[in-house]
């Protein structure tokens, strides 16, 4: 049934949504908004749960994958105790 409940979201200008909807979680628009978290490199929003776009999640990988090599080279590294050289 359409019509069943009312969004409950706020729009920037500050006021409620109070589109009738089939979802206590709020209209299509606000719905699909609130599942989808800004990339936080450009505030793009994204389906990604990592919060990364597209465009910045291959940047993101390539952090996590130098975080990792630089703990592994901190603690089990020829290097010990010295910050790699990865920088
Ligand atoms: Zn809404
Ligand atoms: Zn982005």
């Amino acid at each position: 049934m359409i019509g069943e409940y009312t969004c409950p979201f706020y729009h920037n200008s500050g006021k409620v949504c109070g589109k009738t909807c089939m979802r206590p979680e709020g209209c299509s628009y606000h719905w699909k908004a609130k599942i989808r978290t800004p990339c936080i490199e450009c505030c793009k929003p994204t389906g990604s749960t990592s919060g990364h776009c597209p465009l910045h999640i291959r940047g993101y990988y390539v952090v996590q994958y130098y975080n990792r090599l630089r703990i592994w080279s901190y603690f089990c590294g020829p290097e010990n105790g010295k910050e790699s050289a990865l920088d």
